[in-house]
């Protein structure tokens, strides 16, 4: 199925005359230098590595280095070394340490050469990261219908685009919710997106019931024929009781209208947010009953080893990753093409 490869871009070049939202540097920000940046193109694998490049570069430079000032010395004599490499991946210490036993067991008082070294981490990272690749669970029949949650700009709505995008491509009819309806500009933002796709938007006022918003775009899918409705949430609120009482709100309104609704709901993380925000959105994962993880913004940072933590932590599939602005910059998420851009 080609849902698991990244469908070859049939996205004409941003168009710059577009309005700008006004919160967001989201939609159309990245518009200007689309031609000027490194084309991705060349399959799964070149767009890990484009996302994973700056990790890559610390983790492969500082081994190799490491690998090569310790030529000669037996491996015990430089574990601690390499783990404090791994430990800036932002991999977190349980599991560096594994990684450290591991390298310990197998090479035990040899001298280690760069590659047989790299293939065993990564053979580790495999490990690590286990089964951990998902696709989008579908409705047997009748619309099947996802909902984006996540921290305010963790790149929700970006990712909601890059998604419905990709189903577009793929042949599938699809329907918009906006309902992010705290923030004006988020209504706005994911408007532009419907627009540059050619996809229907239902959406209500700033400040109107998201739930209802949700209600009247399943509704708008069924009515159509639509298969695939995507539904953007807000990410902050007064209050986080709020808040997660909203979704749970959207998610009964939905259910009444398609019993297994919504099929997915995939919690969008920042992966250069930190473990602060990893903390707030463990929130979203339990109210909302997230499905699977997006990790957006993997090129914005050295240290995408965060996944491995982020698995280990919300006990989610990671779906997808982002690795930029532009709508084609999403990629299924694999462990074998992950580990490979990743070392
Ligand atoms: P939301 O508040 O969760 O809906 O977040 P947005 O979708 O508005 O995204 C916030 C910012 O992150 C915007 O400037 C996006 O362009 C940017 N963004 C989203 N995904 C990615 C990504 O994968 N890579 C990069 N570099 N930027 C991203
Ligand atoms: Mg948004």
């Amino acid at each position: 199925m080609s849902w698991f490869r990244r469908s070859k871009s049939e996205t004409p070049a941003e168009p710059s005359a577009e309005p700008r939202p006004p919160e967001s540097a989201g939609a159309p920000a990245n518009a200007k230098n689309q031609g000027a940046t490194e084309p991705k193109r060349g399959g799964l694998g070149a767009l890990f590595r484009q996302g994973l490049k700056r990790t890559s570069e610390v983790l492969r430079t500082d081994v190799r280095d490491l690998v090569i000032r310790k030529k000669g010395q037996l491996v015990d004599e430089w574990l601690d070394e390499l783990y404090a490499i791994l430990i800036r991946s932002d991999m977190g210490t349980g599991p560096a340490n594994e990684i450290r036993e591991h390298i310990q067991r197998e090479f035990r008082g040899r001298v280690v050469e760069f590659p047989e070294l790299q293939a065993a981490v990564k053979q580790k990272f495999r490990e690590l990261l286990g089964e951990n690749e998902g696709k989008i669970q579908r409705a047997a029949n009748g619309p099947t219908v996802i909902l984006g949650v996540g921290v305010n700009g963790s790149g929700k709505t970006t990712s909601i685009a890059k998604l419905a995008n990709r189903f577009k491509n793929e042949g599938n009819r699809v329907v918009l919710g906006a309902g992010d309806t705290f923030r004006a500009g988020a209504i706005e933002q994911l408007t532009i997106w419907a627009e540059r796709l050619g996809i229907e938007i239902v959406k209500g006022q700033p400040g109107g019931d998201p739930a209802s918003v949700a209600h009247r775009a399943v509704a708008r899918a069924l009515e159509t024929n639509a298969d695939i409705c995507i539904i953007d949430t807000a990410g902050r609120l007064q209050t986080q009781v709020n808040l997660m009482e909203q979704l749970k709100k959207i998610r009964r309104v939905i259910s009444r209208q398609i019993p297994e609704a919504p099929h997915e709901v995939l919690l969008v993380l920042d992966a250069t947010a930190g473990q602060n925000g990893l903390s707030q959105a463990q929130g979203f994962s339990e109210a909302a009953g997230c499905t699977g993880i997006v990790l957006a913004k993997l090129d914005g940072t050295a240290k995408g080893g965060v996944i491995i933590p982020i698995c280990q932590r919300f006990k989610l599939p990671v779906k997808f990753i982002g690795v930029g602005e532009s709508l084609d910059d999403l990629a299924d998420f694999q462990v074998d093409a992950f580990v490979d851009g990743l070392f």
